[in-house]
């Protein structure tokens, strides 16, 4: 039998209700899910972190093509589906958003590299992609299904009007690219937009680096704060600076005291980082 038909009969079974705020469209599709089973390029004995397994489908392929399979998933309801589809699964019931995803991963993978695959239940895009692109050891790679116009706002440039810090923080983790369009008909139920499997393979080290990480995290957010203020004005508000001192600490890196956060480069935001890091 199937893995799709596995699922439906499981879930038929268990008389299972889908939830729009748990962003539960599933993809029992036994052909997607193949294909991104393949993009996945999965090999045996991989490691993969899965995020939200749903009915299980994706994650049966992922296990029959050889890989250790550890899925967070929030919703209790799946326990007896997941355990029918996908019985060598490690699924741990927890919110994606706040387990401990480090200690969860060391544990199953012994501390052995993993990657990420997902069908991400779209709602928690943003969250989970900063969480596990800021991991100490984050992932060597990242493959999700997510909604196309997130997809459009991670991949966007310096100076883009979709330029966010969304896309920064992947950026400086890994080059997104879209593997391929998915339409709301591979869906159960289908969704309302369209969506791309996302593919974040890790750089081997992040384009840009400041002596200090937290202050770096903050220059970024400060970046995109306040979107029609200038840099100066968004560091004045983060870090409590007078203007005189921010107007010269931008323009000795180089910059432009009128600049916006928006159009800074990675490399230019760690530069301002590290200014103020200089300056406390
Ligand atoms: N992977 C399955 C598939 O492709 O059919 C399901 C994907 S569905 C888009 C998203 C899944 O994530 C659902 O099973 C949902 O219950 C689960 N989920 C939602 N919020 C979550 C969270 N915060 N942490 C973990 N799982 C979550």
């Amino acid at each position: 039998m199937s893995h799709e038909l596995k699922a439906r009969l499981a879930l038929e079974k268990q008389g299972f209700r889908f939830t729009h705020s748990l962003g539960q469209n599933f993809l029992l599709n036994g052909q997607v899910v193949d294909r991104i089973a393949q993009e996945a390029q999965v090999e045996p004995g991989d490691n993969i972190l899965e995020i939200g397994p749903g009915a299980g489908v994706l994650t049966a392929a992922l296990l029959d093509r050889g890989a250790k399979v550890l899925a967070l998933e929030l919703d209790k309801g799946l326990e007896e589906v997941l355990a029918q589809v996908a019985p060598a699964a490690q699924v741990v019931f927890q919110d994606a958003l706040k387990a401990d995803i480090a200690g969860l991963t060391r544990q199953a993978f012994g501390g052995a590299p993993f990657r990420v695959v997902a069908n991400l239940p779209y709602y928690i895009t943003a969250d989970i992609l900063t969480r596990l692109t800021r991991l100490k050891t984050p992932p060597h790679s990242i493959l999700v299904m997510v909604q196309k116009e997130a997809a459009g706002r991670i991949m966007a440039a310096p100076g883009e009007k979709r330029y966010c810090l969304l896309a920064a923080t992947v950026q400086n983790y890994g080059a997104p690219r879209v593997a391929f369009q998915v339409g709301p008909e591979a869906f159960t139920p289908p969704p309302h937009v369209m969506s791309v499997l996302l593919d974040i393979e890790r750089h081997a080290a992040p384009p840009a680096q400041a002596r200090d990480e937290e202050t770096f995290r903050k220059v970024m957010a400060a970046c995109f704060a306040m979107r029609r203020k200038t840099l100066v004005n968004n560091l004045c508000a983060a870090f409590g600076l007078d203007r005189g001192a921010a107007a010269g600490l931008v323009e000795g890196c180089g910059l432009d005291a009128h600049v916006r956060g928006e159009a800074l480069t990675l490399e230019q935001m760690a530069r301002v980082a590290d200014a103020l890091t200089t300056e406390a």
